[in-house]
């Protein structure tokens, strides 16, 4: 195909593509073909931009389930901090739509990332980059033990 910014002719090529990850910031997502222009433009068909949602989605969830256990609380504690009940929450649009409190799921039970709620109680969104939640956490632990 012809390129719609500069005119010249594209070049099916496979290659990494950079994504934008609300939780992880920008991630690399090899083997995606496109229609590159030497311009630096390309172009997706719908299976490749597929392949990137779901490789984006893949360490979203990776990224979710690698934090300690001990920042995640349980749908009964996570209710205690919102000051809710349980059907409140099961309720909760935004809680429903599922990506504004992270959760991992262990044998079948959803625990809630603690840090995730609090935001939302807060704020009514919950989402952050995850990347910075761990180191976080850990300056606080040093901070806790530097005090004592
Ligand atoms: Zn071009």
């Amino acid at each position: 195909m012809i390129c719609s910014e500069c005119g010249k002719r594209t070049k099916k090529t496979k290659g990494s593509v950079q994504a934008q990850s609300l939780l992880l910031g920008e991630i690399t997502v090899p083997g995606i073909t496109r229609d590159l222009c030497k311009c630096g433009k390309y172009w997706l068909d719908m299976d490749n931009a597929r392949k990137i949602a779901e490789y984006v989605t893949a360490h979203e969830v990776g990224a979710i389930s690698s934090l300690p256990v001990d920042n995640f609380v349980s749908r009964k504690q996570a209710c205690d901090v919102l000051g809710w009940t349980v059907q409140e929450f099961r309720k909760n649009q935004r809680v429903k739509n599922g990506f504004i409190i992270f959760y991992a799921t262990l044998q079948g039970e959803r625990y809630y990332l603690r840090e995730s709620v609090e935001m939302f109680r807060d704020t009514k969104d919950g989402r952050f980059n995850i990347l910075t939640c761990g180191q976080r956490v850990t300056r606080l632990q040093v901070l806790a033990a530097t005090i004592q």
